[in-house]
């Protein structure tokens, strides 16, 4: 008897799957309908637009939280470091460096360096770099002079690439995370670099809402240098 039922146990078993299995087909075709429509997205981001987040004035006590967000999301970006702002903050910078992100100079006192002497211009950018070369074992090869205003020529004299930026957000004026996030959206196009700082917990929270909002935009995230020199 007991047979018998196994039996019957078997055959049932075997029935419901034929039936599970006609049915699949229609359902994974729906499935795989949407798997395709993803795969278009996921296509074309890839090709699509892309744009170069860069921090400038760092690192500060907001770094940290900067960059496991951006951890996370799995986002390189670029930071333009102050040589003062290192010292006490060297596991940041190191985590930036096994992170893959870009680390770029901003001067040891974050001076404008058209108005100095060549002499105390070199300085500033030597000695910054070996603050950063000190924790990294790499000297920097991207500077961002502080205000935008890099000394003619000295590019010559420190082998240094001076890099700008197309989008400024603002954010070191605005200190709202709703109003740099607007800003930004409203600003960057495709190939964009947008300027941004780390030293203020309202530009963290909105560089992280707008990796976020502009990946879903079609954007995807690359190093001021792979901009620069793709
Ligand atoms: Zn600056």
């Amino acid at each position: 008897m007991k047979k018998v039922v196994c039996v019957w146990c078997v055959l049932l078993l075997f029935a419901g799957l034929t039936v599970g299995w006609m049915k699949v087909p229609e359902m994974s075709g729906e499935k795989r309908g949407g798997i395709i429509i993803q795969t278009t997205a996921e296509t074309s981001q890839q090709e699509g637009k892309k744009v170069a987040l860069t921090f400038d004035d760092g690192p500060s006590c907001y770094t940290k939280k900067l960059l496991d967000g951006l951890k996370k999301r799995k986002v390189h970006a670029t930071f333009f470091l102050q040589g003062q702002c290192i010292a006490g903050r060297e596991a940041v910078v190191k985590q930036m460096q096994k992170d893959g992100h870009l680390i770029g100079n901003h001067t040891f006192h974050h001076v404008q360096l058209s108005l100095l002497s060549e002499q105390k211009a070199i300085y500033e950018i030597t000695a910054a770099g070996n603050a950063i070369y000190e924790i990294t074992g790499t000297y920097p090869l991207y500077i961002r002079p502080p205000f935008g205003e890099w000394k003619e020529g000295l590019e010559l004299r420190v082998s240094m690439i001076p890099v700008l930026w197309s989008v400024d957000s603002c954010d070191w004026s605005l200190q709202n995370t709703p109003q740099i996030v607007k800003r930004v959206l409203r600003d960057t196009r495709e190939g964009d670099i947008i300027l941004m700082h780390d030293c203020y917990a309202t530009s963290v929270e909105a560089a992280l809402q707008l990796v976020d909002e502009l990946e879903r935009r079609g954007f995807y995230f690359v190093t001021a240098d792979e901009m620069i020199d793709p």
